[in-house]
């Protein structure tokens, strides 16, 4: 497969200065990143790698760690975790409240705030060093020591955090939280707040495109059951309430965050992480999710 030549065919075809879509603006750390941004990194298997634009620049990768959360939750609790989470689609948006009362404080799945606060959870409850062990964890699959927090970030998702004070209150009510909430909440704010090139989210993701081994240094983190899993709690809920719509155009298994980053795994072949900051009303990526449509049309493969 010709990647350069298809990455570079993107490049034309995308047209930044015509992208609509807004920067997040819900904390000004994220409303103050220039909205042309753009960049690209797919690493392929066979460790070769590609790229456009500002694939080395590091950006926030908000809801995207709630894959890494997960997978950590799961390598150390198993299947006892899916008795406090469900693994359904939401098709609501990612904060919602409503359905979470609904359905008796079982959050639809990991990769919605709810989901993903019950994770932090599980966490706060098992390791030693909650932040410090995650970070660790992170770099461990990326290959890389130099990712970190953005401490201003976290504050800031803290100032401004009123709704997801209100799911883990609601989670707490509902006995599905066991932990004090701030500390929770801070390791969820905490988590979110990781910063992260598209060169070192591709990499990272490349677990879930090795049946759970990293490439680099050949260990195995998750199961191949447990990797299959996450792949499909990607493609199916990655999205917030727009999980379909990329299915319908990508078809590959990804997971976005408000920060503009969308990455995306084609098991077996590669990783690949685009970030363009503008979002749509869903949240995602107006330009990453047009790269990937791109990517999977050019290509001609996807996993269907
Ligand atoms: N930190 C954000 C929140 O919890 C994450 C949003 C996202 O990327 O979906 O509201």
């Amino acid at each position: 497969m010709d990647y350069a030549s298809i990455l570079r065919e993107i490049e034309k075809e995308i047209n930044l200065n015509q992208t609509r879509g807004q920067v997040a603006s819900y904390i000004p750390e994220l409303a103050r990143i220039n909205p042309q941004k753009y960049g690209l990194h797919l690493a392929c298997m066979n460790g070769d790698d590609f790229h456009l634009g500002d694939h080395t620049e590091k950006f926030s990768i908000q809801s995207i760690s709630k894959v890494l959360s997960l997978s950590l939750a799961m390598s150390k609790l198993g299947v006892r975790l899916w008795q406090r989470v469900d693994v359904e689609p939401s098709g609501n948006p990612f904060n919602s409240l409503i359905q979470l009362e609904q359905e008796d404080g079982i959050p639809r799945n990991p990769l919605i705030n709810s989901g993903a606060i019950v994770i932090a959870d599980i966490l706060v409850s098992i390791l030693d060093n909650p932040k410090k062990d995650f970070l660790e964890f992170v770099r461990l699959l990326a290959g890389n020591d130099d990712i970190h927090f953005n401490e201003d970030v976290a504050r800031s998702e803290q100032d401004h955090g009123y709704r997801n004070y209100a799911l883990a209150n609601m989670l707490k009510s509902y006995d599905n939280l066991h932990n004090d909430v701030e500390d929770v909440l801070d390791f969820y704010f905490h988590q979110c707040s990781i910063e992260m090139s598209c060169a070192e989210l591709a990499h990272t993701f490349l677990l879930f495109a090795n049946e759970g081994v990293i490439c680099q240094s050949k260990k195995r983190m998750l199961t191949r059951l447990q990797t299959k899993r996450v792949n499909s709690l990607m493609q199916t809920c990655g999205f917030y309430d727009e999980a379909g719509e990329f299915s319908f155009l990508v078809g590959l298994p990804g997971k976005s965050g408000v920060g503009g980053g969308i990455v995306a795994v084609h098991p077996g072949e590669y990783s690949v992480a685009v970030w363009s900051p503008r979002l749509n009303k869903k949240g995602n990526s107006v330009l990453g999710m047009k790269t990937l449509e791109l990517l999977t049309t050019k290509t001609g493969k996807s996993i269907f």
